[in-house]
Parts: C-alpha cells; sequence; structure tokens
C-alpha cells in the first residue's frame, strides 16, 4: 500500500527556477531604466547589492513588521540609493518587477517529467511563500496549473513556511492527513523543517554537497531521484 496520500511540492527554486527567472527580470529592468547610463557599471554588483536588501526585507515581512507594498518599492529604493541614484524611480521599477516577474518561464531540470509521472499517483499540491497575485501567474505561465489539485500561497494563508499555520491551512484545504503527506523543497528551514515539525515527512532538494542541520526525511540532488521514492 502507498505510504504517502498526498504530495505537497515547494515553488520557487523547487519546480520554477526562480533564480535565473528573476536575474532575467531584474537584467531586463536594468537595461529598460538605463541604469548603466545612469552610472552602475556592472549588472551583477547590481543584482548582488538588490538580492542582499530584499532578504533583509523579507524577513521583516515574515516577521509582519512590514507590509508587502513596503517591501515590494523599498527593495528598490535602497538598492538604487545605495548607488547614488534618485530613488524616485522606485515604484516605477516595483511595478515593472511584478509585471514581468510572472512572464519569465524557466523551470528546474525534470519538472514537468517528474509532474507527469507524479499526476496519475497522486494528489499534487503546491505550498509557496509568496505574493498571491504573482504565485498564480507564474505557475499559470509556466503550465503547471493543470498538474495541481490546490495551491496554497502564504499571503491567502497569513503565514510563511516554516510557521504551522501555512501546513495546517493546507490540511484543512485539501483534506490530506500530515502523516499521509510529503513535501518537497529546497529549503531546510521552511521546507524540511516546517514540514517536519507540521507532522510531515520531508524530501530535501538540494545543491550537491549542500549541508543543514535539518534532517530530512530523503535527500535528492535532481527532481528525477523523486521516481525512486514516491
Ligand atoms: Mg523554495
Amino acid at each position: 500500500m502507498q505510504k504517502y496520500r498526498h504530495i505537497f511540492f515547494d515553488l520557487d527554486r523547487t519546480l520554477y527556477d526562480f533564480d535565473r527567472n528573476n536575474r532575467e527580470t531584474l537584467f531586463q529592468l536594468f537595461q529598460n531604466f538605463e541604469l548603466q547610463e545612469k552610472g552602475i557599471s556592472n549588472f551583477d554588483e547590481f543584482l548582488l547589492t538588490y538580492k542582499g536588501i530584499n532578504l533583509a526585507l523579507w524577513e521583516r515581512y515574515k516577521k509582519q513588521e512590514i507590509t508587502k507594498e513596503y517591501l515590494n518599492i523599498t527593495r528598490f529604493s535602497e538598492t538604487l540609493k545605495a548607488f547614488g541614484l534618485n530613488h524616485g524611480l522606485a515604484s516605477r521599477f516595483a511595478y515593472e518587477y511584478i509585471r514581468l516577474s510572472p512572464l519569465k518561464t524557466h523551470l528546474v531540470p525534470g519538472t514537468m517529467e517528474i509532474l507527469r509521472y507524479l499526476k496519475p499517483r497522486y494528489p499534487l499540491h503546491i505550498i509557496t511563500n509568496g505574493f498571491d497575485e504573482i504565485q498564480f501567474l507564474k505557475i499559470e505561465r509556466c503550465g503547471l496549473n493543470p498538474f495541481f489539485h490546490h495551491i496554497i500561497v502564504s499571503e491567502d494563508a497569513g503565514a510563511q513556511k516554516p510557521d504551522r499555520k501555512i501546513f495546517d491551512f493546507a490540511f484543512e484545504k485539501t483534506g490530506a492527513h500530515p502523516n499521509q503527506s510529503i513535501l518537497i523543497g529546497d529549503d531546510p528551514q521552511s521546507d524540511v523543517n516546517g514540514a517536519k515539525m507540521a507532522g510531515m515527512d520531508q524530501i530535501w532538494l538540494a545543491q550537491p554537497g549542500e549541508a543543514s542541520e535539518y534532517v530530512p526525511t530523503f535527500r535528492i540532488n535532481h527532481l528525477l531521484e523523486l521516481k525512486d521514492i514516491l
């Protein structure tokens, strides 16, 4: 008998190639807003600065210290400020980022193959931290919608992984029971530890050689290894 009755996937960096798509979006903005002409000579430096600022703001957003509107604009105003540019551009930048991001559709290698393999075998769901309008659009644009029964976005759930609340929200919505469920994700804390605390098994999609203090039920380095487990 199958041990698992419900399979949950994380989205960003598990199915959706967030890093590649994000880089492409920001590069497009870098060009459209003529940031090189305005004095930022190096795109990679711009990207690195943005990532640091964005990460710090996401931590504050997770603690509910700031709103998503504040996060969305401030990550750009702070980045532009760091390069001595007029941060008045930030709200247009933020708007364009939200508009362009979901148009990028690179997927993590093996995504379509593994979803086609799993779909006839299990009900599949997504649990993702992010903004509703972006996550739903990304999923749709990537052609992932037909594979999933339920898509749980943190904004809708009112809590983010690893908070237990988003998992409970997901169990309620899907009818899944934690001890018959497993989550596949790339983030040791949000996905592996979050799912473990919620009573589910976990599969960590790790980079080769990546270390973590959280020990998952299974560890894989490529999505197609799921065929050996599920
Ligand atoms: Mg992820």
